[in-house]
Parts: C-alpha cells; structure tokens; sequence
C-alpha cells in the first residue's frame, strides 16, 4: 500500500512525491489535472497498492492521460442537468422530487464523474445564501415535490453548521418528506462523520436517507464501516450507488463481494449505474452486456438483499432506466416463459378468463360505460 499522507493530493506533482506515479507520467498527466480536478483524500491514497499498474482504487481516483480523448456520444452535460435547471441549484427532471446542488467540490475527485465539467475547485464551492434562498423557495412553491436530493458535489464536505441550516430549511416545508444525501465521505474521508454531522443531517418530522457511492469492496475499510455505523446507528438508513467500472468491478467476483460488504454494513444497494458518457471516460466504461451478465451472475449466486438496480440514466436528460437483464417472455397465446436463476426456463400460464359481471352488479357502474 502506498506510504500515509497528512494532506489530500492536489496534483501529479504532489501523487509522484507520495509514490503514486512515476516521475515520466507528470507531464502528460499535467495536461489532465489542467482540465479536470484531481484530489486524493489521505484515506484513499493510503488503499491504493503502487506496485500494482491495475491497481482499482488508483484507477477511480488517479489521473490518466486516456482523459484528453473525447469518443463518440460524450458530452460536458452527460445527464441533461442543464435542461432541467429552472433555477440555480436546481435540477427538476422527475415529478415528485428535485436535486438541490449545495457545493461543487468534492473531497475527492473520481475520475470517471459524470459531472467532472461542473464540480472542482476554479469554481464557486457552493451555492450563495441569494441563490439557496431562491432554491428553497422553488421548492416551497411546488407541493409536488416530496422529496430533496443533495447531492453536487459531495454535500458532506460542507460543515455541520452549514448542513444543520439547509436541512432545518428543507424540513420546515410542510411537503417535503424525504431529504437524501448522497456523497462519498464515510468512504473517502470518514472522520468527517462527526457526531455534530450526523445530528445536523437529522431533521424533526422527516426521513433523511444516506446513500453512499462506493464501488470496490476495498473502500470498506475499518474506518468506512464505522463511519457508517455512527449514521445507521442514528436511525438514518442508508443505500448504496455505484458505478460500473472497467478494470475496477466489472467482474462477477469482485461486484459480489462489494454488495454483500454493503449489507453486512446495513447499506442496502440500490442502484449499479451504467458509466455515463462524460468526456474522456471511454477507458472506465463497460459494455450494457457486460452489466447486463454481471447482473445475471449477481442474480444466479447472491441474496436478494445484494441486488441493485442496474440503471442507464439516457443522455440528453430523459432520467434514469433500468436496463437490467429480462427473465420473463411472452410465449405462444397470452402465457410467458420464465427464467430461474441457474438459466432454467419455464412455462407460466396465461391469466384466467374475467368472468362477466351480473346483469345490476353493484361492481358495475354506469360511468364505466363514458
Ligand atoms: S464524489 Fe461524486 S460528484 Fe464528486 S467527483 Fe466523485 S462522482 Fe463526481
């Protein structure tokens, strides 16, 4: 494992005085930091083995010059965000629910993120009190809207003070019942989860969810798990998301040993995202097949506590759909063939023929009829 660092690791110069590259890689890998952020936190350079070139925690976090070509499909704005964005730090897509966008910095920087062209240092960090005002007011104003997603940037990076008054904010609208924050910190910086942070993400009347992004069963160091134990512990479910990675998880082995170290931790996984087409992410994504029979094999050897959704969220920001393997087809007349987990396949019957309703039956309504 390489040697422990007091400080995150901002640039090649400071990943080649921690071992982390050779001295020859910096000044391609200059040219990458130029453009997209990088940063180590010392929780994540402490798991990364320098003596292994596939190393799948170096491949997340440390730069790579495959960063500079852009292939077919890529885009600054992968998901659609901007489309949806009636106002700053906001992304309104789906009916019953809004992304509210507090920071855009992280403590890490992942190499593969599908907001890389939006979050990083050179920018505003977080959202001004004017523009949280109006964010807080288009959700005041939209009783549809159930639930808030914090999401950015990685919300944890902000303190406690500042997380307690946007959540204080969130809960005193009658209509929002569900605040969910996603982030990387119990993995990437776990001390962060203080006391005071877990206390400010609870709020009177509501249900906050955590949801962590994690994606090697090696992020699930001693020092995670206990960092997620102090939100369980607390009542604050957690799930999981994570992304499907070439060279990281994309085998049946390591996947499987990622989502069970999940539940035996109490996190139950939620979605396994589809890698998005953010520019200069070729190298780390998978085929959909290949996920596709990932999740078969998840399917044929684990609990179904450990299945997540496999989710493409479609470019041009038409939302997230789940593109997971089918098991049921129709077959011949109205019956379907289904498969079992170890590929059987079997036939199931088609529905019973609805019996006429009687003649005055209170089951049937005039209206029925218009
Ligand atoms: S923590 Fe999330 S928002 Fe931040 S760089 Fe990683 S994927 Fe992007």
């Amino acid at each position: 494992m390489a040697r422990q660092t007091a400080a995150s690791l901002r640039d090649p110069a400071a990943l080649q005085a921690a071992g982390l590259i050779p001295r020859d890689r910096l000044g391609e890998l200059e040219r990458v930091a130029a453009r997209y952020a990088v940063s180590l936190t010392p929780d994540v350079a402490a798991l990364i083995d320098p003596s292994d070139p596939h190393d799948p925690i170096a491949r997340q976090f440390v730069p790579d010059a495959a960063e500079l070509r852009m292939h077919d499909g890529e885009a600054p704005d992968p998901i659609g965000d901007d489309a949806h964005s009636p106002v700053e730090g906001i992304v309104h897509r789906y009916p019953d629910r809004v992304l509210l966008k507090l920071v855009h910095v992280c403590p890490v920087y992942c190499r593969f993120c599908f907001r890389r062209e939006m979050v990083g240092p050179g920018r505003r960090q977080s959202l001004s009190r004017a523009a949280l005002a109006t964010a807080l007011d288009y959700i005041r104003t939209r009783p549809a809207v159930w639930e808030v997603i914090l999401t950015g940037g990685d919300p944890l990076i902000l303190s406690p003070r500042r997380l307690r008054e946007a959540l204080r904010a969130l809960g005193a609208i009658e209509h929002v019942k569900i605040v969910r924050v996603h982030t990387r910190v119990p993995v990437v910086a776990p001390d962060r989860v203080t006391d005071a942070l877990v206390r400010a993400l609870k709020v009177e009347g509501k249900s906050t969810y955590v949801v962590l992004h994690a994606n090697h069963p090696r992020e699930l160091t001693e020092r995670a798990r206990a960092a997620c134990a102090r939100l369980v512990d607390a009542g604050i479910p957690m799930l999981s998301q994570s992304v499907l990675l070439r060279g990281v998880n994309d085998d049946a082995e390591t996947l499987g040993a990622l989502m069970r170290g999940l539940v035996e931790n109490r996190i139950k996984p939620y979605y396994l995202h589809h890698g998005d087409l953010a520019p200069g992410t070729a190298h780390l994504r998978t085929g959909i097949a290949d996920g596709q029979g990932l999740m078969r094999a998840l399917h044929g050897r684990l609990s179904g506590l450990c299945q997540p959704t496999y989710v493409l969220d479609i470019p041009g920001g038409h939302g997230k759909s789940p593109i997971g393997p089918g098991y049921l087809e129709q077959a011949e007349g109205d019956g379907y063939v289904i498969e079992d987990f170890r590929g059987g396949r079997h036939a199931y019957p088609p529905p019973a023929p609805r019996a006429a309703a009687p003649c005055g039956s209170a089951i049937y309504s005039a209206d029925q009829d218009h």
